[in-house]
């Protein structure tokens, strides 16, 4: 039986206007990154894409908002949205990816339809000073165990390359693992110019070695999805994720950034003998 590999596509509900300062990231508008900002997408448009997120073999869609956690106007929204994605298409698995949230917020988008919920400790503890100081690493971990109260799908990884040491990688998986995640998304920093952030770069050898560190060590873990830096770090040796240990890969557009056209993964795919994921535990 060939390895089955789970589609994920991501849907950035709004864009680049958040007050945190995540050195890494793009979308706070500390940093004036120049990228497409916006307040909130437009409902149909949410629509069309989960739609052509199925078509295109995606299971997983996620609707992600760049806001430090979920503001009652954003819950509200994140409800409806689901709601009526849980009626049009009810094959698709729902997740949420909404910043810091409480067990009665997650309880809430529960009972709205959404079946999973993302929130990545983005990297280790000791480190996470250095690339925020706006909120703390204890609050991020503390979400994802409120996602397991709620009995949620948890989701939850962190971002590679950021200039954390090889000891920062252990203790990040460490407590990745010790929260059972059902799925581990591996980001790769992707520096963008308006970001101060600027460390030496990872090799792709490095970068699968950690695809690997990964699998090896969140042994209990469904899934290891590949996710944001997949093209820019892989580049023509993307097929390799598959022998390191990944069975899961971010399709489409990425938040702030394009990923490549779907029909290349689904080829890709197919050239490996390796199965889309039509269904998930
Ligand atoms: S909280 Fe999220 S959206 Fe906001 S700056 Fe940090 S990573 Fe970006």
């Amino acid at each position: 039986m060939s390895k089955k590999i789970f589609l994920c596509s991501i849907c950035n509900i709004n864009s680049g206007t958040c007050n945190e300062d995540c050195k890494f990231c793009s979308q706070s508008v500390r940093y004036k990154a120049d990228i497409e900002r916006y307040k909130q997408k437009n409902m149909e448009l949410i629509l069309q894409e989960a739609k052509a997120a199925y078509a295109n073999g995606a299971l997983g869609f996620c609707l992600v908002t760049s806001e430090k956690g979920l503001s009652s106007k954003t819950l509200e929204f994140v409800c409806s949205i689901a709601k009526i994605l849980t009626k049009e298409l009810p094959q698709l698995r729902l997740i949420a990816c909404n910043g810091t949230a409480t067990l009665e917020q997650l309880l809430i988008l529960k009972e709205a339809g959404i079946k999973a919920y993302n929130h990545n400790l983005e990297t280790s503890k000791e480190f996470y000073p250095q690339i925020c100081t706006t909120h703390s690493w204890d609050e991020r971990y503390e979400t994802c165990q409120n996602i397991n109260k709620a009995g949620l799908v948890l989701i939850s990884g962190g971002i590679f390359g950021l200039g954390e040491s090889h000891k920062d990688r252990i203790s990040m998986l460490k407590a990745l693992k010790s929260l059972n995640p059902a799925s581990v998304p591996v980001n790769f920093y992707h520096h963008n110019e308006a970001l101060e952030l600027n460390p030496n770069p990872l090799t792709t050898d490095e970068a699968l070695k950690l695809i690997q560190l990964t699998r090896d060590m969140i042994v209990d873990a469904d899934r290891i999805m590949v996710a944001g830096g997949r093209e820019l770090m892989f580049k023509d040796r993307q097929s390799e994720i598959f022998s390191y240990g990944a069975n899961s890969i971010v399709v489409g557009n990425y938040l702030t950034t394009s990923g490549r056209a779907v029909n290349k993964d689904l080829e890709m795919l197919h050239s490996l003998n390796l199965e889309v994921a039509k269904s998930v535990k």
